[in-house]
């Protein structure tokens, strides 16, 4: 029987085997799942048994960030063959809804995403999925960069509410996972510099490696002092907010120019106080980020064109048999860890 890693409860993992994956619908394709990263929610679902509204109920299979290998087409599915090698966009959106066709599907209230209660994940050996939602991966691009386009996605999405200018400086507070891919796609995306502001110094070496971006350690100079110094008092053109910590969001306005953008991408756990006159007297333009949409052919386009590089930041590669540790190493949140990723084993 195929086992899958399954969150029984809070704090309680299991590999074991679950329900029986659905049938495959003249839209969907069937794909053996191959590589899998860990989410930052995938550990607070089993660290905390919930994240806002969403509380596990009943076991459920973690995991959204993936890559396989289709094994079967539905009868209408035109553009995937068996053996292409793909990655998968973890949420579903109803076609029909009048978000999707806003073409913000993103923000349907009846999107279904992987790993979120009660919605089963993707560690598992078999997925069916939406053809629709599942890119081909050029040949250029792993399995493992693969399972790192979801992510990705998120800071894609970032860079595209900001719409950089060419030559934009920019600013990002918080060197967490999702920081590292707004940094990249800022890069990408045009701007001349990004600035990465964190405390913690081996979560800024990982990212200060990368041309074009630079480190601020907020223990040694504030993020507001190093940018003024950095544009001769202006300035940042964009701020990406990534940390969702209390002071940095309620110190945003002194990080961004005049006429400047604040994109709000980190999400405090609780609600927390926002400087709106500061915002205001620099009139800032105020964006936020909700996963993504329509960004991952964007994403593996970059990658496939060696505009990006991920790979620097998968730290880690553990076989499936080893997924429990896999997560409490991911538990421990270790300062020189970015993406730990987990391995299917070939069928
Ligand atoms: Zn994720």
């Amino acid at each position: 029987m195929a086992m899958s890693l399954v969150l029984e409860k809070k704090g309680c993992l299991a590999l074991r085997s679950i329900d029986a994956v659905p049938e495959l619908t003249a839209t969907d394709v069937r794909i053996a799942v191959r590589t899998v990263g860990i989410c930052g929610s995938d550990v607070h679902y089993y660290t905390h048994g919930k994240i806002g509204p969403f509380v596990v109920e009943q076991p459920m299979v973690l995991g959204h960030e993936a890559s396989g290998v289709v094994i079967a087409v539905g009868r209408d599915v035109t553009h995937l063959k068996v053996g292409d090698r793909v990655c998968m966009e973890p949420g579903i959106p109803d076609p029909t809804s009048r978000a999707s066709k806003l073409g913000i599907y993103n923000v349907d209230p009846s999107v279904r995403f992987w790993a979120t209660p009660p919605i089963h994940g993707c560690l598992t050996p078999e997925v069916v999925h939406p053809a629709a939602f599942t890119y081909v991966l050029p040949e250029s691009v792993s399995f493992a960069e693969g399972a790192m386009v979801e992510p990705f996605a998120i800071g894609m999405q970032a860079a595209s509410r900001a719409r950089i200018q060419p030559g934009d400086i920019a600013l990002v507070t918080g060197a967490g996972p999702i920081g590292m891919m707004t940094a990249l796609a800022a890069l990408a995306g045009g701007c001349a510099k990004v600035f990465v502001s964190d405390l913690a110094q081996p979560k800024l070496d990982i990212i200060g490696a990368y041309p074009g971006i630079e480190t601020i350690n907020i223990r040694n100079t504030s993020a507001a002092t190093a940018i003024a110094d950095a544009t001769g008092g202006w300035g940042a053109d964009v701020v990406f907010e990534c940390s969702g910590a209390a002071p940095a969001i309620l110190g945003l306005p002194q990080l961004a120019r005049p006429g400047g953008a604040v994109v709000l991408v980190g999400m405090p756990v609780d609600p927390v106080p926002v400087d709106i006159v500061g915002l205001q007297a620099k009139e800032l333009r105020i964006e936020t980020v909700f996963r993504y949409a329509n960004m991952y052919d964007r994403a593996i386009a970059l990658i496939a064109a060696g505009k990006v590089d991920l790979k620097p930041l998968i730290s880690a590669t553990l076989p499936f048999a080893d997924s429990i540790a896999a997560f409490d190493r991911a538990v421990e949140a270790r300062d020189t860890d970015v993406k730990i990723q987990i391995e299917m084993p070939e069928s």
